[in-house]
């Protein structure tokens, strides 16, 4: 994730004091709160706040940290903790805060339906609302198009001293190596990191947009980034970037098999909420149009129901399929998949 933000509570104290003022009969009364406990790290998330409490009068609280630091707090706190919800960038992490016991189920229709039924909890302990795909980006002028097609093409000697990827501790990989043991075994998993750590044009540094514009400089051919950095990069304000994004092709990988390996921005309501009902608005209003909308253009993740017509460049990416097979068990495996990483040398 790159950076520890420390607390961080949303100041909108002038929205709640405007709540006081009669502006309607869904606007709820002053000093309804929903504190959220979230991993995202997203400009976006300011505006969708801003949005639920123009609309329902209810503050939304915020604390950033790593979902493993928030899971950690959420144990420790138990009981007195004033967290009401947790959104994780990690299935794998919502599924042990289910585990660990620190989420209760919602039962919502809107939920149910707003969401992928393939990429939620079964029991309704958390619910998707954003995917993003890892994928392979490739040089335009250099690879041919069916050249690579795989993850596992990563890792083959043709492809030695011509990858890029960030750091093997990202949760991104974390979960990609994951998804790796579960559709290929432990043994070759291993092997799969290894190639694909011998395939380096340098040690990994920096995140997945660094990546991709070293490609683009001509450092390599290809490498692995989530779909919504590539989205900020096409669409970003610099030219450099726009220019240097243009230059790479999006594959989504194993499109001929299991399908691209996915994860989501997820929440869940904590088991000891103190606002369950304004934690169940706030994850409904997380999946309705308007914020999916938002979502799709502003951190460019790929909203819950996969409308690419929200994003004109999601549009021209197209729809793929979904490895949703290794997602289900994406958490029972990240603990394997971080030992045979460290194993790998893939630094
Ligand atoms: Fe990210």
């Amino acid at each position: 994730m790159g950076f520890i933000r420390n607390i961080i509570i949303n100041a909108l104290s002038i929205v709640t004091v405007l709540a006081l003022a009669p502006l309607g009969g869904e606007v709820a009364g002053a000093g309804e709160v929903v504190h959220v406990y979230s991993h995202r790290h997203y400009g976006v998330d300011e505006k969708l706040n801003a949005l639920f409490t123009e609309k329902t009068g209810i503050e939304v609280k915020v604390v950033n940290a790593e979902a493993d630091q928030l899971i950690e707090r959420l144990k420790a706190e138990g009981e007195s903790s004033p967290a009401d919800v947790l959104i994780t960038v990690d299935a794998g992490r919502m599924q042990r805060a289910r585990k660990e016991g620190l989420l209760q189920p919602v039962q919502s229709e809107a939920l149910t339906r707003g969401t992928p039924p393939l990429l939620q909890d079964a029991d309704g302990y958390w619910y998707a609302y954003a995917i993003r795909a890892r994928v392979v980006l490739v040089a335009a002028d250099r690879v041919k198009e069916g050249e690579i097609q795989d993850y596992e093409d990563l890792a083959k000697p043709e492809w030695r001293g011509r990858v890029l990827v960030r750091s093997s501790s990202s949760s991104y990989n974390q979960a990609l190596m994951a998804s790796m043991v579960t559709a290929l075994g432990e043994e070759r998993a291993l092997a799969w990191a290894r190639g694909l750590a011998a395939n380096l044009a340098r040690p990994p540094q920096g995140g997945d947009r660094d990546q991709i514009k070293a490609c683009a400089a001509g450092l390599a051919d290809v490498c692995v980034s989530n779909t919504y950095y590539f989205g900020l990069l096409l669409n970003s304000t610099d030219p450099a970037e726009r220019a240097a994004a243009e230059k790479m092709r999006l594959v989504f990988p194993n499109q001929n098999g299991r399908g691209t390996h996915v994860n989501v921005s997820a929440a869940g309501v904590t088991k000891h909420a103190r606002n369950v009902a304004n934690a169940k608005t706030y994850l409904e209003f997380l999946v309705s149009s308007e914020a999916q909308k938002l979502l799709a253009n502003g951190s460019q993740e790929f909203p819950a129901l996969m409308d690419v017509t929200l994003n004109p460049t999601h549009e021209k990416w197209g729809t793929f399929k979904i490895d949703t097979e290794t997602f289900r068990k994406m958490g029972e495996d990240q603990p394997k998949a971080v030992r045979l990483i460290d194993a790998s040398g893939w630094k």
